[in-house]
């Protein structure tokens, strides 16, 4: 009999959704109270003012209680108008997802990108953005619309970058730009690098269950959804932008996990935000290393665009990668994220996210080790060995012992 509740935490590694801390859980867990009562005032207008700093932006953050799909949709149907030309960028599966969306709203979509799975390699190619805005001389062209971290593949792209291209082409289509598993894991600046739409979500870097997801927004979208002819009502940032001045939303929002992300944003500033960033990176490249030492390939070619958020490994040939989930699934109560889309039963995703500690990654990497030498994959050397090598010679003190 399998049935049993295999001992110890389960090690949620998937990108997303990331394990929620304990903290976060116990806030989650008050009761909750009424949404137009003046204690809802305090906390809605707590977290519409802190999220702000999260999304490093002055302008107002609309907060939904939807998944991150809904936050897309409300990005599109905020800014445009039936038959509008968007150009987006095949950057992997998330990237498809929205341009579906986009066809299914009437827009017309372009998808830019290089072909197979190559496109599904590394991050934007501004200078593509830019020819093509460039050709665009009658302005057709509404929006750009790019994913920031890539959660199929493991990828991040310079939005800077993608901004510069906009501004040399000279075009004044909208900047949209996903973020809903870079946000809070990965540097990320909306007011800084011009985006006008951000689209995030609670359940990555936020280390909330899912449930609610936001739009960061411009004067310049603010000005564009005023003209825009989509239909809109639930989405519509008119209404929720008026109320949440006072704290409050047009609707029933969703209390408990606006308790959370109060807890959240506290936790996220005591250790600073660069901080947070600092352990990403530091944690994306050990795995990295345990990868390179295992001989396998990493998903993401382009040294500048690895995600801190996670790690797509490539498998050998003949390797079913959903084998090797199921024998770590199995055998050491551990999920890892499957392979999406094109790149299906090719590779898993190794999340480190949210509350990833050194220990976490340690134990993580571990389970992946044991998992592919079990499914008897000729590994090269230890990944484990390599990981812990670079989490040993990078250590920096969390804490004092008194
Ligand atoms: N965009 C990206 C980059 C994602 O990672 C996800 C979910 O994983 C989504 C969009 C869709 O968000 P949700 O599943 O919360 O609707």
């Amino acid at each position: 009999n399998l049935n049993f509740h295999p001992a110890g935490r389960h090690f949620l590694q998937i990108p997303g959704p990331s394990p929620v801390p304990d903290r976060i859980l116990r806030a989650i867990s008050y009761p909750t109270i009424d949404h137009r009562g003046p204690e809802f005032g305090a906390l809605g207008r707590q977290v519409l003012a802190g999220i702000r700093a999260i999304f490093k932006t002055q302008h107002p953050v609309v907060i939904y209680p939807a998944s991150g799909t809904g936050a897309w949709e409300a990005a599109l149907t905020n800014t445009m108008s039936p038959g509008d030309a968007v150009l987006m960028y095949e950057t992997g599966h998330f990237a498809s997802l929205w341009k579906k969306m986009a066809e299914r709203l009437g827009l017309e979509p372009e998808f830019l990108g290089l072909p197979g799975i190559e496109g599904w390699r590394r991050g934007v190619q501004a200078d593509l953005i830019e020819q093509r805005l460039q050709a665009d001389s009658a302005h057709r062209i509404k929006a750009v619309c790019v994913v920031h971290n890539e959660t199929s593949t493991g990828v991040t792209t310079d939005i800077a970058a993608v901004r510069r291209a906009i501004d040399r082409a000279r075009h004044p289509a909208l900047l949209m730009v996903d973020t809903i598993s870079g946000l809070a894991s990965a540097d990320y600046r909306h007011d800084e690098w011009g985006v006008d739409v951000t689209v995030s979500g609670s359940q990555k870097g936020l280390m909330l269950p899912p449930g609610i997801s936001f739009n960061a927004l411009s004067p310049k979208a603010l000005a564009a959804s005023r003209v825009a002819r989509l239909p809109k009502a639930f989405w519509a940032w008119d209404e929720i932008v008026e109320m949440n001045s006072t704290g409050y939303w047009p609707y029933t929002p969703n209390t408990n996990l606006l308790y959370g992300l109060a807890e959240a944003m506290d936790m996220i500033l005591e250790e600073g935000l660069d901080n947070v960033f600092a352990r990403h990176l530091r944690l994306g490249a050990a795995c990295r290393q345990a990868v390179r030492a295992w001989g396998l390939e990493i998903q993401c070619v382009e040294e500048a665009c690895h995600s801190p958020v996670l790690t797509g490994v490539m498998m050998p040939a003949g390797v079913d990668a959903d084998r090797v989930r199921k024998l770590v699934y199995e055998h050491f109560n551990m999920s890892l994220g499957a392979g999406l889309g094109k790149l299906k039963g090719r590779m898993f995703r190794i999340g480190h996210l949210g509350e990833c500690n050194d220990l976490t990654l340690m134990a993580t990497l571990s389970g992946c080790e044991m998992g592919l030498g079990l499914a008897g994959v000729a590994l090269q050397g230890s990944g484990v060995v390599a990981a812990m090598a670079h989490l040993q010679s990078t250590a920096q003190a969390t804490a004092r012992y008194p």
